[in-house]
């Protein structure tokens, strides 16, 4: 039913029988006021003769005492509505005279005629209806001055707070973010880690090949360096392919500060590769990587330290097991699984029925790593750990595909 139909009947007709109902057909007809609106402004009109005309025959439909819309659904809506639903009609109604203030004759020739200037058009005819809608409810018609574009801006910005402003109309609702999953799950392993007394350090997304790889043991002939399918800036420049290089640079660091304590830091952050985008690749993903150096540091600290972070993101009833792996920077190097937080272990369709889930790598730093990055091995060991944000946050909430944290799609991250 157009609208056109609908103020001709009355509101119980319409079956309309609340205030969220009447909200919603009035918010209909000033969305078919704004409407007419627009297709003036498409139109545009060849002289000063047809513009009026345009002009009037819209002026006419919505304002014409006698069988303009606006008077039919005095009639028949307001007048004619029951008595508990005055109020809220009465309201509707007001602010839509308000609005319909900018139907008027002299306010569309502006509309049409600022189409044919060309000039930043939607812009200024916006301005009008704005401007005229504000003088109007001043009760200052007489503000309403011929149209130039700097008039028009000085009455806009002159507008400013009126006396008479509704206060009662409802205000804007922006709709409320929330964290990102992927932040939400970084932030807690970082609490897990903090609560341990290590410290976060952050370094360059776009890194130095003597960072990503020679200085982590990665030599150029290695052919580990392959693995990582690289996005190269130049020869000696690429986004980092892992949050590694910033265990070197911290290295540097605390040996330039003069070794204090022991090293303990974490350092999570965005890494890139060549991959195509798939359910478990992305070229941008996040990584977390942990690294301590100190006087006396065994793997028996490793698995410690490893297993009560295990405990603390999935449960105190998660075991953790260690196998043997490779890794350029660390010897000997491990890989940590966790026993399965979907079946406990017994076997099911996430661990593929082995009851373990492998999630992150591991080991003791290698000597030349330590050497590379200023640490002298003889007197100092370390370990290091690193884990994929993504996977994590995926495990979390039993995510299968991880392009749905990269899309933006609201209706996926409204979810968190
Ligand atoms: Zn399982």
């Amino acid at each position: 039913m157009t609208i056109d139909e609908k103020v001709d009947k009355t509101l119980s007709d319409l079956g309309v029988t609340d205030a969220a109902g009447v909200a919603a057909l009035f918010a209909e007809v000033r969305a078919a006021m704004e409407q007419d609106l627009e297709n003036l402004r498409a139109r545009g009109a060849v002289d000063q003769s047809e513009r009026l005309k345009m002009a009037k025959d819209t002026r006419d439909r919505w304002l014409s005492r006698k069988n303009g819309l606006v008077s039919l659904a005095d009639e028949n809506w307001l007048k004619k509505a029951p008595q508990d639903l005055k109020p809220a009609v009465g309201l509707a109604f007001n602010q839509l005279r308000q609005f319909g203030a900018c139907m008027k004759v002299e306010e569309l020739v502006k509309v049409v005629r600022l189409l044919e200037s060309r000039n930043d058009i939607v812009e200024q005819s916006r301005n009008i209806s704005a401007a005229s809608t504000r003088a109007e409810m001043q009760g200052r018609e007489d503000a309403v001055a011929p149209v130039s574009g700097s008039s028009l801006k000085a009455r806009v910005s002159s507008g400013g707070i009126s006396t008479t402003h509704d206060l009662t109309l409802p205000g804007l609702r922006r709709p409320l973010g929330s964290i990102h999953p992927v932040t939400r799950v970084q932030r807690e392993i970082e609490d897990i880690f903090l609560g341990l007394g290590f410290k976060i350090e952050t370094g360059p997304e776009i890194e130095s090949v003597h960072y990503n790889f020679d200085a982590l043991n990665i030599p150029e002939s290695h052919p580990s360096r392959d693995d990582f399918d690289t996005i190269y800036i130049d020869a000696q420049t690429l986004l980092r392919t892992h949050t590694s290089p910033v265990q070197i640079r911290a290295m540097e660091k605390w040996v330039k500060a003069g070794s204090p304590g022991g090293l303990y830091v974490i350092t999570p952050g965005k890494c890139y590769r060549n991959d195509n985008p798939d359910a478990t690749h992305s070229p941008m993903f996040h990584q977390i990587e942990g690294l301590a150096v100190d006087t006396d540091i065994t793997f028996g600290d490793l698995k410690g330290t490893l297993d009560y972070f295990a405990k603390k993101f999935f449960g105190d009833e998660t075991r953790t097991s260690f196998t043997p792996s490779f890794f350029p920077f660390t010897e000997p190097s491990g890989e940590v699984a966790v026993s399965c937080y979907v079946c406990g272990g017994t076997g099911c369709r996430t661990c593929k029925e082995s009851g373990w889930i492998e999630l992150m790598g591991c080991g003791m730093v290698h000597p030349q790593v330590l050497k590379n990055g200023g640490i002298d091995p003889e007197k100092y060991s370390g370990w290091a750990f690193g884990l994929g944000i993504d996977r994590f946050t995926m495990a979390r909430y039993g995510i299968n595909d991880i392009q749905l944290f990269f899309q933006g799609d609201v209706r996926f991250l409204e979810q968190f």
